[in-house]
């Protein structure tokens, strides 16, 4: 049964994918004070990424996968998370944006091959919630592609601004 066992490891892979994303998300959340409007929505994605997690862990004890081997995918996602995680200089938000901006298109990826794989699996509910998940990564994506000239517009004004010292 190589489809099932392909089916688990994608959907371990996609609640620690979404685990990281919570942590990401957090990390953001707490260094943009003067970006409110980035600030917000990040919240707002927060919000719905607690609930992606939630509903992954509901499938994976639905496909019988204990909650203990949750953590061996992690690895997979180590990569892009040092890409986020250890920043903290002058233009995080900047490098914030960009980096919300890859991984919500990563997200979209692993939900659209998910969701192949859920239909080939005969998982039709499954491969449905996948599928309102990934509408939510995309909205996601599109507002940080209709934004990000915006937050770097503003990051340099405000680096401009003499006596301004944080310029997250
Ligand atoms: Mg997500
Ligand atoms: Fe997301």
């Amino acid at each position: 049964m190589p489809s099932i066992e392909n089916y688990h490891d994608w959907l371990r892979d996609a609640h620690a994918m979404e685990e990281q994303a919570e942590s990401m998300l957090r990390k953001m959340v707490e260094r943009l004070e003067h970006y409110p409007e980035f600030q917000l929505r990040l919240e707002q994605h927060l919000v719905e990424t607690r609930q992606q997690r939630a509903l992954l862990e509901e499938i994976l004890s639905q496909n019988g996968i204990p909650t203990s081997s949750f953590k061996n995918a992690m690895s997979r996602m180590v990569a892009l998370s040092q890409a986020v995680g250890g920043m903290m200089t002058p233009d995080e938000v900047v490098k914030s944006a960009v980096s919300c901006y890859a991984f919500e298109h990563f997200e979209i990826a692993c939900y659209t091959s998910l969701i192949a794989a859920a239909e080939v699996v005969g998982e039709r509910q499954e491969a449905d919630v996948f599928k309102t998940i990934r509408q939510q990564e995309q909205d996601m994506a599109d507002w940080t592609a209709d934004h990000l000239s915006q937050i770097t517009n503003a990051f340099l004004t405000r680096s401009e601004q003499p006596g301004v010292e944080i310029k997250k």
